[in-house]
């Protein structure tokens, strides 16, 4: 608390009261932590791959370069660790854009069945074109995973932006992609109440310790850095996806046993009353 003190004086000068007025600036000191942190954070984040960057690109002038498979190795790493480099900037513009309030949300009324469905034949077709490729590259079977999808068949309108909806969605189906196990099932589950949609992603993958559930909406909170990196991770995937569901009025949280894998939720309010169509039937001439 800061506290100011004012006195009350009389035109004579004589004191006749004191005011005393009392600041809560603990919240303002939590905004400047979290802002430094993050800068921090952004920092060692961006020095990392950059370091490594540096590291095999002397390799390479140290000679490496004259070894076509060394130097075929190197540069691999390098596109990979630009990518992923180019994905975080992209994800902290985004971040940036929903913080400033400067993210245009764009809501229009969605099946989201229809949605639901569409992301997940993407990622049923993404998902076979990487192994025709990594099995055309490397000659090994890669990991391989299924779809499960328990959907309801009712129509369901939803008032919602379709992309950033769809980037969070994204986000998460690739976190269950990235963290199952060979031979795992994703189970994809859409149900309805009577005023939300309930969306469902469960993995059967190494599941997230106890402690740590609280933070991994947090923006470069990872459980394990080096395990994420590797995979190309940014560890800002999920803050992304918690800010665009609730900007729209939603909710997103986890389950998770560790060993034993996780279930992502994604709450948004419904109205059943919604058809979609330009007219209800009463009105409908
Ligand atoms: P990342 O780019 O590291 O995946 P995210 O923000 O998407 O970043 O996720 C944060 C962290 O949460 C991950 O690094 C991982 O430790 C954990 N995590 C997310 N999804 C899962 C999952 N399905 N199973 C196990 N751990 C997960």
């Amino acid at each position: 608390l800061q506290a100011d003190f004012s006195l009350i004086k009389r035109s004579t000068g004589f004191v006749t009261g004191l005011v005393c007025v009392l600041h809560d600036v603990t919240e303002q000191q939590k905004i400047d932590r979290d802002r430094r942190q993050f800068v921090s954070n952004v920092s060692h984040e961006l020095r990392t791959p950059l370091t490594s960057l540096r590291s095999y690109e002397e390799a390479l002038s140290d000679g490496a370069m004259d070894d076509p498979k060394l130097s075929k190795q190197f540069l691999h790493v390098i596109q990979e660790e630009t990518e992923r480099m180019i994905r975080m900037i992209s994800s902290l513009l985004s971040l940036s854009r929903l913080d400033q309030g400067t993210a245009k949300i764009s809501v229009e009324l969605v099946n989201f069945n229809e949605l639901f469905s569409y992301i997940l034949d993407r990622f049923d077709m993404m998902i076979q074109k990487d192994q025709e490729k990594q099995l055309a590259d490397s000659g090994v079977q890669p990991k391989r995973y299924q779809i499960k999808r328990l959907l309801t068949h009712r129509d369901l309108w939803v008032e919602i932006d379709p992309d950033k909806i769809t980037q969070a969605i994204d986000n998460i189906l690739n976190n269950a992609l990235k963290y199952s196990p060979d031979g795992g099932t994703i189970t994809c589950r859409l149900v309805y109440t009577q005023n939300n949609v309930i969306l469902s992603i469960a993995d059967q993958g190494l599941g997230i310790p106890r402690k740590d559930l609280k933070r991994i909406f947090d923006r470069f909170y990872r459980v394990d850095k080096a395990r994420s990196r590797k995979q190309g991770g940014t560890g800002l995937g999920l803050s992304i996806a918690k800010e665009v569901v609730e900007a729209q009025g939603g909710h997103i949280w986890v389950n998770s046993t560790e060993n034993r894998g996780s279930t992502f939720y994604i709450l948004l309010p419904y109205n059943p009353a919604e058809t979609g169509g330009e007219w209800d039937d009463e009105t409908a001439e």
